[in-house]
């Protein structure tokens, strides 16, 4: 790309250090190549003026011509406004503004025409534009330069205070464009455009921008997307690559006495054809010579446990040690008592270490990792704490992903010269498409069937009028001999507040359910590490009926015997989260219920939640309406990682583009890795642009 593009914004006609400053704080545009990227959202057609009559819904942009009449100011000092009326040959609209009242009592002149355009706000059922971006009618101009429609980008209050509204931006883009127009070079081989039918650039850019006419639009954006996902597709596939070939693993080729023995003697149940399948795969990856990377998807009882347990009894075939890491001390301590039960005498030695072990037992635990004697170590965070060392560490399996940032991960690295296979397990299923995205440096498995046996859990939404039948019900499962969880939320920024509700919600249990017939637990994030271990083996030993928790109980937990999910105000949850906690009942042969309860008042998209989650018990439907109605952006853990920053492409609705650009660039790498062909030569340029840019794009995996 000619080196044009990386002029400074500032030596933009029109700009000049002010605006530039504002431009870099507001949307981060510094060099010219930015604000090029800078797309608009949306196009209005300019040709067609409306009337004020015309304005009857807020939905839309709307362009008017009239004069501006009766300018006040309303209100005092701080609270001052500026009011004007808009008036065409069909009515009048009100104008309002917060800021720049001097210069807009200067600025319209009696009975000139101005343009208007802008998007109507509704107050008090009528409709007035606030902010509205104006523009003096000069006689005989033709309003429509070019195309007739015109791109909208966004724009902030600050940027529109010095006339950069999405107008100012637009004039911007002109300058802009009538400079670097010539210098603008494909991104894409020739022979990608011919088969796959693409845009040149240089028309995309401009008719992303100045459309022609509206039919054009689409295939641009289009191309623009294309653009944009093929080399996220192709930089994420390098990187797997460059795992594979450069990063050296341990290599295990055997498979010896210690998962045999297992297999054969310990195992206590058949593994579902999907957990052979896993197993297979990774066992596949663990003798290659090359580090492993793999994330394994499974939805929320899937077995994932038994795969990482099986996983790691292989490195201590081969004469290594394993550590399983869990994001909570009870996730932690619950993989302990669960590995030590299906173990039994094995002669393998696992131990645990989280926040709360003791010192003195840290000591010896500290020995026999460096002696080599413990094979297999549990814990939290505070297993990649410096102290820790290991004597041989071969394989990390990491539960639940999603509360381990990036850099924590990398720690693990530094425990051995050569760095440990890595098993990443989640339960969040991540809709195929968007995986393929975020993970596309890692190889993925996938355990998409559940252990033989199991009952669908049934779900029902009852508004908080119904209460009472809830707890008749809950009573009637507790006969029988279930557990009940009840689950609370918790949104950070009103802990206060989260907390009284669920004691309050503990209360109302405790009278509702007294003792001693009844026994209730209660937990939440502010109780002591001992205290929850405490509750939460109680309710694991069958003592207590109910436990009455936050969010805390929300990840891995496994009480098979517990059949009821109460989860309170479930409107405030969202949708993983919402199957997340499902996901903690119907885990033994039992019918299994979850109860969504909410206030009677729903917004829509609360309803949608709880809708899909009474009709569907798959995690990747889920995941898959999830991304669509809050868009990628919410997903944990990607938008610090910049990766979902992107120019046009939309994660949640371009999934076709998605496979489209994964294909091609699986078949480009496959018959030129590293891109040495001359026909390549424009990928290979933009990419080495690309990644000179974006410094923290080698780093994520
Ligand atoms: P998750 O994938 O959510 O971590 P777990 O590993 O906790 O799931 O397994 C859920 C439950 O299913 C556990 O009680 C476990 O013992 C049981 N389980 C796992 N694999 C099988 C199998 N192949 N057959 C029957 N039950 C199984
Ligand atoms: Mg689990």
């Amino acid at each position: 790309m000619h080196e044009i593009f990386n002029t400074n914004i500032t030596y933009l006609k029109g700009v000049g250090p002010k605006k530039a400053e504002l431009l870099r704080k507001e949307l981060g545009i510094l060099y010219y190549i930015d604000l090029l990227y800078y797309f608009p959202f949306r196009y209005v057609d300019k040709s067609q003026i409306y009337k004020v009559k015309d304005v009857i819904n807020d939905t839309t942009y709307f362009f008017l011509k009239g004069k501006v009449r009766n300018i006040k100011a309303v209100g005092e000092k701080r609270t001052k406004y500026i009011t004007a009326d808009f008036t065409d040959d069909t009515g009048t609209i009100q104008l309002i503004w917060f800021r720049g009242l001097q210069w807009i009592k200067s600025y319209f002149v009696l009975d000139k025409e101005y343009k208007l355009f802008g998007k109507p706000s509704e107050f008090k059922k009528r409709f007035n534009f606030v902010h509205p971006e104006m523009e003096e009618v000069v006689p005989g101009e033709n309003d429509v330069v070019g195309g007739s429609l015109e791109g909208i980008y966004h724009s902030t209050e600050k940027l529109k205070s010095t006339g950069l509204g999405s107008r100012g931006i637009a004039k911007l883009m002109r300058n802009l464009l009538n400079i670097v127009e010539h210098y603008i070079t494909e991104t894409l081989p020739d022979y990608l455009l011919k088969a796959e039918n693409l845009t040149g650039l240089r028309i995309a850019l401009l008719n992303i921008h100045f459309p022609k006419n509206s039919s054009i639009i689409r295939k641009v954006e289009y191309r623009l997307k294309f653009d944009e996902l093929l080399y996220v597709q192709l930089r994420l596939l390098l990187q797997k690559s460059y795992l594979k070939q450069k990063v050296k693993g341990h290599v295990f080729d055997r498979v010896g006495d210690t998962f045999n023995t297992f297999y054969k003697d310990y195992l206590p149940f058949e593994l579902t054809g999907a957990q052979k399948r896993v197993i297979k795969e990774i066992r596949n990856d663990l003798n290659t010579g090359r580090q492993m990377n793999r994330l394994l998807q499974g939805d929320v009882g899937s077995g994932k446990t038994l795969v990482a347990l099986m996983s790691m009894l292989i490195a201590i075939d081969n004469g290594y040690q394993a550590a399983l890491m869990a994001p909570t001390g009870i996730l932690a301590s619950q993989h302990y008592q669960t590995l030590k039960k299906i173990l039994g005498d094995m002669p393998v030695n696992v131990d645990l270490l989280t926040g709360s072990t003791k010192k003195a037992r840290r000591k010896v635990l500290h020995e026999s990792l460096r002696s080599g004697e413990l094979h297999i170590l549990i814990g939290t965070h505070a297993l990649i704490e410096e102290t820790v060392r290991f004597e041989n560490l071969g394989l990390v399996v990491i539960d639940e992903q999603h509360r381990f940032g990036v850099a924590q991960r990398a720690r693990l690295w530094k425990k051995n010269r050569i760095p440990p296979h890595i098993l990443v397990m989640t339960a969040t299923p991540i809709p195929r498409t968007l995986a393929m995205t975020l993970y596309g440096n890692l190889d993925v498995s996938v355990i998409d069937e559940l252990p033989p046996g199991r009952k669908a859990i049934k779900t029902i939404h009852f508004f908080e009028s119904k209460r009472l039948r809830v707890i008749g019900f809950m009573k009637d499962e507790i006969k029988r001999g279930q557990q009940v969880y009840v689950v609370y939320p918790l949104i950070k920024e009103s802990e206060n507040f989260d907390l009284k509700n669920l004691m309050d919600g503990y209360e109302n249990m405790l009278r509702d359910f007294p003792e001693p017939e009844y026994q209730v637990s209660v937990m939440h994030g502010r109780m002591k590490t001992e205290d929850k271990e405490y509750e939460m083996k109680r309710f694991v030993d069958g003592i207590t009926n109910i436990m009455v928790s936050t969010t805390v109980i929300e990840v891995g937990v496994d009480v098979s015997n517990a059949s009821v999910m109460v989860i309170e105000n479930a409107e405030r949850f969202g949708l993983s989260q919402l199957h997340q906690l499902r996901g903690r009942v119907g885990r033994g042969a039992k019918q299994s219920w979850c109860i969504l309860m909410s206030g009677n008042k729903l917004s829509n998209e609360g309803r949608k939640r709880l809708e899909i989650m009474v009709q569907t018990n798959n995690g990747f439907e889920i995941a898959e309406a999830d991304l669509k109605l809050r868009g990628p952006g919410d997903i944990q853990g990607t938008k610090q990682s910049g990766l979902l920053d992107f120019k046009i492409a939309n994660l949640a609705r371009d999934g076709l583009i998605i496979e489209r650009t994964h294909k091609i660039a699986e078949n480009v790498l496959s018959t030129d890795p590293i891109l040495s062909l001359s026909q390549n030569l424009p990928l290979r340029n933009e990419l080495r642009r690309q990644l000179k840019n974006n410094p923290n794009w080698a780093r994520i995996s």
